[in-house]
């Protein structure tokens, strides 16, 4: 039996150099969790059928290196080498089907490979499947899936967050040892504090999105979905970095250097805010204890314009949701439902085959954008997230990371908030602004909170200015081993 719970890359990479595991043994054990635990968590949309060839062939590649003295050197160029993953179902894949959780693509093949998928791959990654999300990667809690919700491993009979809810689950069932979600207003770090794993949303522009579907163009980032920090800080120095296929990619600065005393700012106007769950405030206090206690130096902060942060996130991201998914006409990609004329054709197939929330998106990006109300919604938002990215700019100077609770509850149940869309948005008040600001953040479980018998995950979240995932990594770290 291979300790699926602890496993971790280093460990799994160690004990398959020492000959102690097999990357098919290991895909066999993931699959077999899959098989038992996927029915009811429905984390995987579907598993790819040579996922045992793929960990066959890097059985073989490790072997042959064995053999000619160069298994070093395989596994500096390799560090994924038999590793089993699994990919959020909007990053395309070469030759798989790629849905991104709605019916109007249910039978689209990925034509290329993304980028990150492209550099996974020559790392040596295996893929055992694609994971389930809110469609178009609109949602909080992966109850907008074509193909039915997510459950929560911790409490099935809660969502998993969302909108990378399969990944999160995916990794917290022992369904994947790592997965890849992407995150636009929070989808990689709320669910991966709803499932008690860590999720990274990286820099924006750090990770080329080349093959991610796209939703906010100015928001969306690919990142991981881990057991630990320095899983997530392994993933992202594979997938970083400038790519000819995104202009808006960059290279990090290599010449960085993390300070030696980390200074944490704490927003003090959270603890009276309201809206906040009891568990999450208490939770956020004993983490600060903790930092405080291992030295770390904790400075009171404010961000001016940040109780406007989510109003102009969903001002935003409508508007450019609704020009990305004008692609979707039933001619050019996906399923199309046939109309009288052309104009049928659209009508039928964005009607009938796309979601509620993605038309709910749609029509309000629409509106923010239409002649007359432009001026006074999507622009009056654009200028006020300027001002967001001056405060943060300013904030640190004073501090090197800031410190929120992820997510204002933990994970809730199935159902509870689908009639009501507002209260879904609410959940986004601690994630949108990094993706509104492009600085990275990372969400760490920070404990559990028991509700009606169960144990469920708490996440606590930092940010660090752009390109500072070094800085991420470190408190990140140094919070892992409080948490023990
Ligand atoms: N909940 C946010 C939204 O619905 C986040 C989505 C995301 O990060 N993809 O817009």
């Amino acid at each position: 039996m291979i300790d699926l719970k602890n496993l971790t890359i280093k460990k799994a990479q160690d004990m398959m150099k020492a000959g102690e595991l097999t990357s098919a043994d290991l895909t066999a054990a993931y699959l077999k969790e899959i098989e038992k635990k996927n029915p009811e968590i429905n984390a995987y949309l579907e598993v790819y059928s040579d996922a045992m060839d793929q960990a066959r062939a890097a059985d073989a590649e490790r072997a042959a290196a064995a053999n000619s003295g160069s298994s070093a050197a395989l596994l500096e160029s390799k560090p994924l080498l038999g590793i089993p993953m699994g990919i959020k179902d909007n990053i395309l894949v070469k030759g798989k089907r790629v849905t991104a959780a709605s019916k109007l693509l249910e039978h689209y093949v990925g034509s290329y490979d993304a980028t990150a998928i492209i550099k996974l791959k020559s790392a040596g990654a295996v893929f055992l499947g694609r994971l389930n999300m809110d469609e178009f990667a609109m949602g909080g809690s992966t109850e907008n899936s074509a193909f039915g919700p997510t459950r929560n491993p911790a409490d099935t009979s809660r969502v998993p967050g969302g909108t990378s809810g399969g990944s999160a689950a995916a990794v917290a069932m022992d369904g994947a040892l790592v997965a890849l979600g992407s995150d636009t207003g929070g989808s990689i770090r709320q669910p991966g504090s709803f499932c008690g794993v860590v999720g990274l949303k990286p820099t924006y522009g750090s990770v080329s999105r080349h093959g991610l579907m796209p939703m906010g163009s100015s928001f969306d980032v690919i990142g991981p979905l881990a057991k630990n920090v320095d899983d997530a800080e392994t993933i992202f120095n594979i997938i970083k970095g400038k790519d000819r296929y995104d202009s808006t990619s960059i290279d990090l600065p290599t010449n960085l250097e993390v300070p030696k005393k980390l200074r944490v700012g704490i927003l003090p106007e959270l603890f009276n805010m309201g809206g906040i769950d009891k568990a999450v405030l208490d939770n956020l206090h004993e983490s600060i204890d903790k930092l405080k206690k291992a030295g770390v130096e904790i400075k009171e902060i404010s961000i001016p314009h940040l109780k406007y942060a989510l109003a102009v996130y969903y001002t935003i991201i409508p508007a450019e949701v609704s020009s990305n998914m004008a692609r979707y006409d039933g001619i050019k990609y996906g399923s199309r439902v046939e109309g009288e004329n052309l104009l049928g054709d659209y009508m039928n197939t964005r009607g009938q085959l796309l979601g509620r929330e993605v038309r709910r998106r749609i029509m309000l990006g629409t509106y923010v954008l239409s002649s007359g109300y432009h001026d006074a919604y999507y622009n009056k938002a654009t200028m006020v997230r300027n001002l967001l990215r001056n405060d943060f700019i300013d904030v640190f100077k004073d501090v090197d990371v800031i410190l929120t609770p992820t997510a204002p509850s933990p994970a809730f149940k199935i159902g509870q908030n689908t009639n009501d869309p507002i209260k879904m948005y609410l959940e986004d008040v601690f994630t949108v602004t990094a993706n509104l600001v492009g600085v990275p953040g990372i969400s760490i479980p920070s404990g559990f909170t028991e509700v009606e018998g169960k144990k469920l995950p708490l996440g606590i979240q930092f940010m660090a200015s752009h390109c500072r995932e070094d800085i991420l990594f470190a408190i990140g770290k140094i919070f892992e081993q409080l948490n023990g």
